[in-house]
């Protein structure tokens, strides 16, 4: 068992995609963003209700931002743990626990206020879940720094995925999974709709679990059943098997998913088509091309 010097903490990621959501409400009323949330709030409940030493955040993930809904920053400024139950808290007087009616409030009061304030500005229409999960990742080292000698944190993030991947995204999706895996922070998906090729790699690299739930009004089951054990607890569950990870990187001058590319030896873009110069870094290549441009001048003439 945990001992009172060991904390768990969850960072839950929530993609609050507006436009996404919109249309999901109208394709099947019965699942909202709302009850989207409600389950996340089952999943951080049961969480905080684990253990004492349990710790909680959520960061929810807009198209234009990502937003703590808990711990918010009035209670982010003390070290999360003490203040701000007092002021704002629930005293619903209804016997539950306390701790968990003031986090429920408080991302209900986040959510609505995040919603109410974003307008969506032209094009930018995909979740910012590369950003999203960077600032999960600064919280957790925060979290760590702070914690007194003898104390060990273990550290997880969860991601619960509605819109579709963004491949402008790739590079710094990358990053944050490689530097969650030097930090052995795993990372689990919990994906609502369409696959998510950045994800499928992120849980393989970092040990979490992908799973693409069947059922979306299910959603709270699948988070507790098979996201709320931590990677101790679940060698000794059978859990769903591992998905089929996508490993195709995308180019980064079309897009598209590639299995053999050209990559550039100094920042590692990856290109489907052969140019001399990188668009990314614009590192000139030294290649000894003279002969084939020669030959390729040499051929082309007589057609021109
Ligand atoms: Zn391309
Ligand atoms: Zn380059």
């Amino acid at each position: 068992m945990a001992s009172e010097d060991e904390f768990s903490l969850l960072v839950i990621v929530v993609d609050v995609n507006p436009i996404w959501w919109g249309q999901q409400a109208q394709r099947e009323p019965q699942f909202t963003l709302s009850k989207c949330l409600d389950a996340v709030m089952v999943m951080g409940n049961s969480h905080l209700a684990m253990t004492r030493t349990n710790k909680l955040a959520i960061v929810g993930s807009h198209c234009q931002d990502s937003h703590f809904l808990y711990p918010c920053k009035k209670w982010r400024a003390g070290d999360g743990s003490g203040d701000g139950s007092g002021d704002d808290a629930s005293s619903s007087g209804d016997g539950k626990y306390e701790l968990l009616s003031v986090a429920n409030n408080l991302v209900a009061e986040e959510i609505r206020s995040v919603m109410s304030r974003t307008e969506v500005k032209g094009h930018s229409t995909d979740t910012l879940l590369a950003g999203s999960l960077a600032k999960a990742l600064c919280y957790i080292h925060r979290v760590t720094k702070e914690l007194e000698a003898g104390q060990e944190m273990k550290s997880r993030i969860l991601v619960i995925k509605a819109a579709e991947d963004c491949a402008l995204q790739y590079m710094n999706f990358m990053n944050v999974i490689f530097a969650s895996q030097k930090q052995n922070i795993l990372i689990d998906a919990c994906v609502l709709d369409s696959d998510s090729g950045l994800l499928q790699q992120a849980c393989d690299i970092t040990g979490g679990l992908y799973l693409k739930i069947p059922q979306k009004v299910a959603l709270a089951q699948y988070l507790l059943w098979v996201f709320l054990p931590d990677s101790e607890q679940r060698s000794q569950l059978v859990l769903p098997p591992p998905a089929h990870v996508d490993y195709r990187a995308a180019c980064f001058c079309h897009r598209n998913l590639i299995e053999i590319g050209y990559v550039c030896s100094v920042c590692l873009s990856i290109f489907c088509n052969f140019s001399p110069i990188c668009t990314t870094c614009e590192t000139a290549f030294k290649i000894q091309l003279p002969q084939m441009v020669k030959s390729k001048k040499k051929k082309l003439k007589p057609s021109t």
